[in-house]
């Protein structure tokens, strides 16, 4: 079982934001930086958080990006249901679909083995993610301020 880019970049921006000190709420551009992604793929996954609860999304000069509480309690195998979406592990009605698919055993092994991989990560929160040393690494990243972005912005010509 793999999990998509996309919903380990949500994970990650969430540990990143839970480790985030009192009033500290940086920007998508920021976090992006500090955690070596495209601001792109940054952009859409915070803007999926957003949308599940788990990310406060503020602009102006006192915006910037919050965990929540739900954030916080939500259990990652939770988040990474909806991140990942209804995907079954095997595409069998693609483009080309499979000739066995009406009725197959490996499937529904599968998706037996889907359901378990999601189930395992019930039991954790974000912030049990984040107890040492993951947070201690997420503490140690070199933090990328407002004025770093803007800097970034004008050498790329944005
Ligand atoms: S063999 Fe079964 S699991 Fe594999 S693609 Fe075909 S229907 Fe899907």
């Amino acid at each position: 079982m793999q999990l998509t880019q996309f919903t380990d970049l949500g994970l990650r921006v969430v540990m990143r934001l839970a480790v985030a000190g009192d009033g500290e709420r940086p920007g998508s551009r920021a976090i992006a930086e500090e955690l070596s992604v495209s601001y792109t793929h940054a952009a859409k996954v915070i803007t999926r958080l957003g949308e599940l609860g788990i990310v406060d999304a503020r602009r102006g000069r006192a915006g910037g990006l919050a965990i929540t509480e739900l954030g916080r309690t939500a259990s990652v195998g939770w988040l990474a249901r909806r991140l990942e979406g209804n995907a079954e592990v095997v595409d069998c009605d693609g483009a080309q679909p499979c000739p066995l698919r009406s009725g197959c055993l490996l499937r529904s092994a599968l998706r037996r083995a889907q359901n378990a991989f999601f189930e395992s990560l019930d039991a954790l929160t974000i912030e049990d993610l984040t107890r040492s040393p993951t947070g201690t690494v997420l503490l140690a990243l070199p933090r990328v301020t407002a004025a770093t972005t803007s800097q970034i912005s004008r050498t790329i010509g944005e």
